[in-house]
């Protein structure tokens, strides 16, 4: 507990929950997954004072954990109408480990992928003690997917590219549905939700956001 910061992390936690909730959060599951998960425990030290605002920080090798609401925007729109639980769920993108966490509590399985190995480490070390046993973590480049978990219940990307990759669609199950950043139109990211129906795919393109590049290969 990052007492020097005087924070009781439980209190202050609940609190950022609130303030999701008054946001508009809705899904009951995210809300509890968000309460758990602590996520000064995925920043460093000198921003543990920080870690429960509603503000992007940064992990290292040029990365940052999105802010709150954006995460929860992400998950709400995975998780919305859909069973309790959902089965397996690829995550492009590990960073630090905070999604991931969150993520093990909404689904089955969760396989996360990072380019960065510093960074895979880093989240390794990060979940270490909180002994999730459905989180699994992969060093590799998402823009390829992760071929052995499919097909996924739900893709979500933590960093976007011009396009969604194909293999991503390919990957996720009929009923499936993927949430991620996309630069569609030259200099505007927007969020892009695609679900995979038995007639084919059906994609809808939502407001604007500021995700950090998706980079292929392995660094
Ligand atoms: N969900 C993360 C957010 C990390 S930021 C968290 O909770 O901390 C996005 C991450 O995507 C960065 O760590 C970046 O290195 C990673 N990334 C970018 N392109 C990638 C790719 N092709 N494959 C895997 N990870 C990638």
């Amino acid at each position: 507990m990052p007492t020097g910061a005087g924070l009781d992390s439980q209190a202050v936690r609940l609190a950022m929950v609130q303030r999701l909730v008054a946001q508009g959060l809705r899904h009951p599951g995210v809300q509890q997954a968000f309460a758990t998960v602590e996520r000064h425990r995925f920043v460093d030290s000198g921003l543990v004072a920080q870690a429960y605002e509603d503000t992007s920080l940064p992990i290292g090798w040029g990365q940052t954990i999105s802010k709150p609401s954006v995460v929860a925007r992400m998950l709400e729109l995975l998780c919305a109408d859909r069973p309790a639980r959902l089965g397996r769920v690829l995550e492009i993108g590990t960073g630090c480990g905070y999604q991931a966490a969150l993520l093990s509590h909404l689904c089955q399985e969760v396989y996360s992928m990072e380019r960065i190995r510093s960074l895979h480490e880093r989240a390794r070390e990060n979940l270490r003690p909180l002994r999730l046993p459905n989180v699994h973590l992969i060093f590799g480049d998402g823009m390829a997917g992760f071929p052995s978990g499919a097909p996924y219940a739900g893709i979500v990307a933590a960093a976007g590219g011009q396009e969604i990759p194909a293999v991503w669609l390919e990957q996720l199950a009929v009923g499936g549905r993927l949430v991620a950043p996309a630069e569609l139109t030259p200099g505007r990211q927007s969020l892009v939700v695609v679900e995979r129906t038995a007639h084919g795919y059906v994609r809808n393109v939502l407001e604007a956001v500021l995700f950090v590049p998706l980079k292929s290969g392995v660094a």
